[in-house]
């Protein structure tokens, strides 16, 4: 559906806006480590509508905080719930990254839900710091001193990666899913991927690869050192009520490849 705005006005008002929850594994064990949130929209008649449809028209019309705190209270409170604590991790928007009073923000929906934010991880997309790297970086630093992790979204794809490592005290890289979806076919995605996982470790990142569909993908990236994987090989984003399910879900760990890591990489 193309949703105006009205229509997302209504789904605020009328409390429709829902937080999914993707699994993350360590690519080795297939042991769960955490979740990432993903907005949804549970609309009654066209049912989950995905964030592409309205997270940007919310953030034009100047309705994102208001999209967030629905969604993110809802997260705390589904995450908290958990025995073992296992991280969250939740995208923000280019425009709330540029928002000074964010972090307290946050901070209060965590106290308001008994959430400790010492599980949240942040992820933020290249495009995100683009306009005001120095309130970037000081909204990053005040996320890290409440106790929360800083992720890189979508590495690879913006125009400026490099210079936001070097900017912003981040914790985890997570690699582009388009690189992850042509590893398997060809050599240069091979060369990126572990490009990147090499300069992830040495700069001390956790390296996260996105949109693992296949046990080859996953064969690869373990081979290449990659620590933790999500896609739908490990589970596609559940709603909270589905939350359980996932977390009893047996491990699927992954095998060495009979080859040291495939071919064309040495
Ligand atoms: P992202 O943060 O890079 O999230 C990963 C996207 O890849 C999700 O799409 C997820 O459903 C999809 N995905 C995961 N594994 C696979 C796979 O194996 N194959 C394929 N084909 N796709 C996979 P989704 O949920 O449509 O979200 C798209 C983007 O919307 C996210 O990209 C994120 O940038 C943004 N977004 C999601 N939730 C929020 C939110 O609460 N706030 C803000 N500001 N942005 C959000
Ligand atoms: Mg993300
Ligand atoms: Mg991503
Ligand atoms: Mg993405």
């Amino acid at each position: 559906m193309i949703a105006k705005l009205q229509d997302v006005v209504e789904a605020i008002e009328k409390r429709q806006l829902v937080p999914c929850f993707q699994p993350l594994v360590e690519i080795r064990s297939g042991l769960l480590t955490g979740f990432e949130m993903l907005a949804r929209w549970n609309h009654p008649v066209h049912g989950l509508i995905l964030p592409s449809n309205f997270i940007s028209l919310a953030e034009e019309h100047d309705l994102i905080d208001e999209v967030m705190d629905q969604i993110f209270l809802a997260a705390f409170q589904a995450a908290k719930s958990i025995e073992t604590p296992h991280t969250l991790s939740v995208n923000l928007s280019p425009i709330q990254f540029q928002n000074r009073s964010l972090p307290d923000h946050i901070f209060r929906m965590a106290e308001q839900t008994g959430y400790s934010l010492h599980h949240l991880v942040v992820e933020i997309t290249e495009s995100a710091l683009l306009d005001d790297l120095g309130c970037a970086r000081e909204i990053a630093l005040d996320l890290k001193s409440l106790g929360c992790r800083l992720a890189l979204d979508d590495f690879g794809t913006g125009y400026s990666s490099l210079s936001h490592l070097q900017a912003l005290p981040f914790d985890e890289l997570k690699i582009d899913r388009s690189f992850v979806a042509s590893m398997a076919s060809r050599r240069e995605s091979r060369k990126i991927v572990a490009a990147v996982i090499g300069l992830g470790h040495s700069l001390g990142l956790k390296t996260i690869a996105e949109g693992i569909e296949t046990e080859e993908q996953a064969a690869m990236l373990l081979c290449l050192g990659c620590e933790v994987g999500q896609g739908w090989l490990y589970g596609k984003p559940v709603q909270a009520l589905d939350l359980s399910s996932a977390l009893a879900a047996p491990p699927r760990p992954t095998a060495a490849a009979p080859t040291p890591c495939g071919d064309g990489l040495s």
